[in-house]
């Protein structure tokens, strides 16, 4: 799918995906095509300072890309977002908050800007450039360092009262008091705690408590890969963990499409059988009959495509 801006204007968008550990910044056609990208460490240590800064090095460094300036700026934000009024509002990981920082972009690049949470921004890229292009109803679920979710129903995102709809992260998937994990809400056993990156070297841990300190996921899974039935197990909880929450979310929405992002999503094939089974167990399923479970077709550029497509709506009709 090809954007159209209101106004006929032929060049590129600035995106900006800011994540926890990683910034991207791009140009990005109205096609989705990337013609050149800038990638920077974020420490979680950082305050908004020193992403401004960041931001304005990158931006300085792609300009050239964009020899008759850009077209407007879209921004994913990590955390809880106001589009409306361009509003950072909270991010839990770097304490972030209050950052007026659409209007801080449209000011020092003198164009439009438009900011959005990055998990809505990989919805909306999904819908625009990915899987769903034709399909209205569909359920975007990060699997990284937390779990986060996208709703899309009757072909719009939902936002819901105060924009966190779809926060699947934080439903309860572990009831047994002696395994379920606290989790960043306070609350114990959301799905972000039992089943995202720290929530998998925890549970692996707590197995073999031998492991070394600095073990991650990613090792996890490659120990699962190699056979080892410790980090096999991991991976099927992680997969049962998931199908609860997306069972319980499915019931909700009665998406036709679930579609996985995020790091833990590139294993997807160690959980992805015991997340069907689990799934069609929990799910009402003759209300869902036929629902499909697909990895993002975006990669690690659908926040950053997410945050051109924001860009280029210009906050309307998303
Ligand atoms: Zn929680």
């Amino acid at each position: 799918m090809k954007l159209e801006r209101s106004i006929q204007d032929a060049r590129p968008v600035l995106a900006i995906d800011i994540g926890g550990s990683k910034l991207l910044c791009a140009v990005v056609d109205a096609s989705g095509h990337i013609y050149a990208k800038e990638r920077k460490a974020l420490d979680s240590t950082f305050g908004f300072d020193e992403v401004w800064q960041i931001i304005l090095q990158c931006a300085e460094k792609l300009k050239s890309y964009a020899p008759k300036g850009f077209s407007c700026i879209g921004v994913a934000i990590p955390g809880l977002a106001d589009p409306v009024n361009g509003i950072w509002l909270y991010s839990p990981f770097s304490g972030i908050s209050n950052i007026p920082v659409a209007s801080m972009l449209s000011e020092a690049f003198q164009t439009p800007a438009f900011i959005e949470n990055d998990v809505n921004a990989c919805a909306l890229a999904e819908r625009t450039f990915g899987r769903c292009t034709e399909i209205d109803d569909f359920l975007w679920v990060t699997v990284s360092n937390g779990i986060g979710g996208g709703v899309f129903a009757g072909g719009k995102l939902l936002r819901g009262a105060l924009g966190s709809a779809g926060e699947i992260g934080h439903v309860k998937v572990e009831y047994d008091d002696t395994k379920a994990i606290r989790c960043g809400c306070g609350g114990y056993g959301c799905v972000e705690a039992m089943a995202a990156g720290p929530g998998i070297v925890k549970r692996y841990r707590t197995t073999c408590p031998d492991a070394s300190a600095l073990i991650t996921a990613r090792n996890i899974a490659a120990l699962a890969r190699n056979g080892n039935i410790h980090a096999i197990k991991i991976y099927e909880e992680t997969g049962v963990y998931l199908g609860r929450a997306i069972a319980a979310a499915a019931n909700i929405v009665n998406p036709s499409a679930v579609i996985l992002g995020g790091g833990i999503s590139n294993d997807f094939g160690l959980f992805a059988d015991a997340l069907e089974s689990e799934l069609k167990r929990q799910i009402f399923l003759q209300g869902n009959p036929s629902l499909r479970i697909d990895m993002t077709a975006l990669g690690y550029d659908a926040a950053l495509l997410g945050a051109a497509v924001v860009g280029y709506k210009g906050g309307k009709d998303i």
